[in-house]
């Protein structure tokens, strides 16, 4: 990468860092998208999934696969602690994720393409995508058809869980599902000092945040992974009141449907069965918005793990498991489709204070992330469509 586009690349970082805009929202990002793109010759749709671009680069190099790029641009609601002169400018909002640094090495990559186009078999679909925190993005771009002719999908995440400079993909999982619950538990509320005439709400929701971490335990198989946490708990007005109600909030992680599954049967039969023996009632709902597992198909795995090697030398590309993560990515839309990888870039420099977690107010990256993520999603794009081109012309 010359200096000059390096200094571009950090430039355009720093930018976004400081405008950031919460899902759904991001018109700003989405307009700095859309020009780039337009300029580097892409055919551009806007407003997809509301604040979502998708820019076609039609290669000049004969027929091959389409591939799909793909980078996230929402913030969060945060209020930032960093000591930036780019910090947020924004209270209360803040890219606190790195979705600034997806959206800056995605124009990167983009420009880069464009430049070889002529040479290039097949088509990238570039999709910027509004919304990954939470709030669908990726399954409303999908239903708005931006999946229609792919025949793979790339994606990476800057990963303060690695040293700056390596990158980390494994084959299978490499993040989680989520599944939102709530439970109502509903008993009789009365006085603090005659609670047999009660049924006591909060004492039955304590036993059964007690009880869910049997389902883990007790329930998932050692050799498989799942996390099952109650995040929030809410009951009670004062000290000499016992609660009629109460609501936990909580969530399930999982690498597998079936570990999903078994997760959702035992956070209800668990929860039910505990206030039903207490004499309680509770209710519990799964939140309509599910995320699978993101789960990387192995070719693409090695075809990524490939070219990072290539680029920053086979001792600082990791595979091992330790590499993933519990978390979630709506990534996981687009790779349930079609095959697709999603990878690490290492982000965290502890010389400069980038060691905090994402979602953090103090979270930062290491800008060393930035020209990696570009060289190792531009040349795997690459690799990948001439090979998809190698693999048309035998089957022609
Ligand atoms: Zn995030
Ligand atoms: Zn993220």
């Amino acid at each position: 990468m010359t200096d000059a586009e390096l200094e571009l690349l950090i430039a355009t970082r720093r930018d976004l860092h400081q405008h950031p805009e919460l899902g759904f929202e991001e018109f700003r990002t989405a307009g700095i998208v859309a020009d780039r793109l337009r300029a580097a010759g892409y055919q551009l749709k806007t407003g997809v999934a509301g604040t979502g671009v998708v820019g076609t680069l039609k290669g000049g190099g004969g027929p091959g696969g389409t591939l799909l790029l793909r980078a996230d641009m929402d913030a969060l609601p945060i209020v930032e602690k960093t000591s930036h002169n780019f910090r947020s400018r924004h209270p209360g909002r803040m890219h606190a994720c790195g979705h600034d640094a997806h959206v800056a090495i995605g124009i990167a990559v983009a420009e880069r393409l464009a430049k070889r186009a002529d040479r290039l078999p097949g088509e990238i679909r570039y999709v910027f995508q509004p919304a990954e925190e939470g709030l669908g993005g990726a399954s409303r771009m999908i239903s708005e058809g931006v999946l229609e002719g792919v025949d793979a999908a790339l994606g990476l995440h800057v990963w303060s869980g690695l040293p700056a400079g390596e990158v980390g993909v494994v084959d299978g999982p490499q993040m989680a599902s989520f599944q939102d619950f709530t439970i109502t538990v509903t008993g009789r509320g009365g006085h603090a000092a005659i609670p047999h005439e009660t049924v006591d709400a909060l004492y039955v929701a304590a036993q059964i945040v007690v009880a869910l971490q049997s389902i883990v335990s007790r329930n998932i198989s050692p050799l498989d992974h799942a996390v099952v946490t109650v995040g929030s708990l809410h009951a009670g007005t004062a000290s000499n009141i016992i609660a009629g109600s109460a609501v936990l909030g909580g969530t399930t992680r999982g690498f597998s449907s079936a570990t999903d599954s078994l997760l959702r049967t035992r956070v209800t039969a668990v929860a039910e069965g505990v206030a039903t023996a207490l004499g309680a009632q509770a209710r519990v709902e799964f939140a309509e918005l599910v995320v699978p597992p993101t789960t990387n198909d192995p070719a693409l795995a090695a075809l990524v793990r490939q070219v990072a090697i290539e680029v920053i030398g086979p001792e600082f590309v990791r595979s091992d498991p330790s590499v993933r993560t519990m978390a979630a990515e709506d990534f996981a839309e687009f790779c349930t489709r079609v095959p697709g990888c999603f990878f690490f870039v290492g982000a965290a420099e502890e010389s400069i204070g980038a060691v905090h977690p994402h979602h953090s107010p103090f979270f930062d990256i290491s800008e060393k992330a930035l020209p990696v993520g570009v060289e190792v999603l531009e040349r795997a794009a690459v690799a990948w469509l001439t090979g998809s081109a190698a693999s048309a012309s035998v089957s022609e």
